[in-house]
């Protein structure tokens, strides 16, 4: 079997780390060629020490580079994802950068790998028609990493040409589920970080606890799958066992179900159509006992609405709504603002944000910018 090259970019993050993990277990399979972070140097030269890549890249520069490290070409720089890519020019790329700082290095992935894989959400809800219209001209597949894009690309392969008629994304509904809305205002940095059932990085943590990932993710499935807004539907399901649906015109429903380990999305899009066994136990559907499903709550979670809000407006709204969550909540993160406050900044911001069209990749990194200069207005009059 061939051995493919890989771009891990965001290796020290949580999916970068866990997609290393598959690497490790099949040296015979995937070649980590190039590994990109953003400034955790010492876990990335350790990284580099391990898998040997080719090309190693850090957006912030470190001091020095240890001595025994400089068989491989480093770059420095907020620009090193697309300068690395170009140098290692790899197979695949799993591009697991948080935010829109990943978007110029899905860009530049479509035109040098031969795939991508995907886990960087924002890239696509900001890109948008952009970049699926790029990979479609290229010819590129897109493969989803996110756990309930690849559920329902995993149900896609049994549709034999039916047509589909809605598409069912299952959330978790975050760390504050079960909080009383007048408590939820003030939940803290740490209330906010306990999810339930996945160990993910903090910015998407946040994001599951506003139901802001969920919107996201609707936007992200909307482009990944060329679905209609009014034919993706989201439900609450508690336990991440079903982690999404397809409904057929006769009713038929199928779902994929496993544990929540991110190792299996991420294993079946490295290795795509085959699947990768990486240790995890049997779904022991006995001790599962129940499995249990819920309507959103648009009330307590308004971020979910201005999604599908922003989704069906088009244009530079949903690169607005993106600019300004990830604005808001490094500003939670930071102390700065509430937890009540995300949802509030991003409401302000799109309803102040002039709409336009993005005919470019500069014209959304414009309307990122702007956004972001709105929501940071909002966010130091709060302060
Ligand atoms: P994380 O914060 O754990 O890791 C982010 C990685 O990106 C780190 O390696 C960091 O060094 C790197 N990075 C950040 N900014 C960079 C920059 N400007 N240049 C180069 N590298 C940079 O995040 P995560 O949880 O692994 O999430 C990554 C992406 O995958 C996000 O878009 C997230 O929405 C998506 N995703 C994550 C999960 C999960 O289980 N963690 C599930 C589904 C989707
Ligand atoms: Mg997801």
């Amino acid at each position: 079997m061939e051995k493919r090259t890989m771009a891990v970019l965001g290796a020290t993050g949580s999916i970068g780390t866990q997609a290393l993990d598959l690497v490790r277990r099949y040296p015979d399979r995937f070649e980590a060629s190039c590994l990109v972070a953003h400034s955790s140097a010492e876990k990335l030269f350790a990284l580099v020490r391990e898998f040997r890549p080719r090309v190693a890249a850090l957006a912030v520069e470190p001091e020095a580079v240890p001595e025994d490290l400089r068989f491989c070409e480093w770059i420095f720089g907020p620009d090193c994802a697309v300068r690395a890519l170009e140098a290692a020019r790899p197979m695949d790329a799993l591009c697991a950068i948080v935010g829109i700082a990943g978007l110029d290095a899905v860009w530049t992935a479509l035109d040098v790998c031969e795939r991508v894989l995907l886990a960087n959400k924002e890239a696509l809800v900001a890109g948008g028609d952009l970049v699926t219209r790029k990979a479609r001209r290229l010819n590129k597949p897109m493969l989803p990493v996110d756990s309930e894009h690849s559920a329902i690309f995993q149900c896609l392969q049994a549709r034999q040409d039916n047509p589909v008629r809605r598409l069912i994304l299952t959330a978790s509904g975050g760390a504050l589920r079960t909080w009383r809305a007048e408590d939820m205002r003030a939940a803290t940095v740490r209330d906010v970080l306990q999810h339930p059932t996945w160990r993910m990085g903090g910015k998407i943590t946040v994001d599951c606890a506003t139901m802001l990932n969920k919107g996201l993710e609707v936007i992200e499935a909307h482009h990944l799958f060329a679905m209609p807004p009014e034919k993706i539907d989201v439900v609450v399901h508690p336990q991440s066992v079903i982690h999404s649906m397809i409904e057929f015109e006769d009713g038929a429903v199928l779902g994929q179900m496993a544990r929540p380990d991110m190792r299996g999305p991420i294993g079946y899009a490295m290795a795509y159509p085959e699947r990768l066994p990486y240790g995890a136990e049997p779904l022991d559907f006995a001790r599962l006992g129940t499995m249990t499903f819920e309507a959103p709550d648009t009330r307590r979670f308004p971020c979910l609405s201005m999604a599908y809000e922003a989704l069906r407006a088009g244009g530079s709204a949903p690169v607005a709504l993106n600019g300004a969550n990830e604005a808001a909540v490094a500003a939670f993160l930071r102390g700065q603002i509430s937890f009540g406050r995300i949802a509030e900044v991003i409401a302000e911001t799109m309803s102040v944000c002039p709409a336009r069209a993005v005919a470019a990749i500069g014209d959304v990194h414009d309307a990122d910018a702007e956004a972001r200069a709105i929501a940071q207005n909002i966010i130091r009059r709060d302060s």
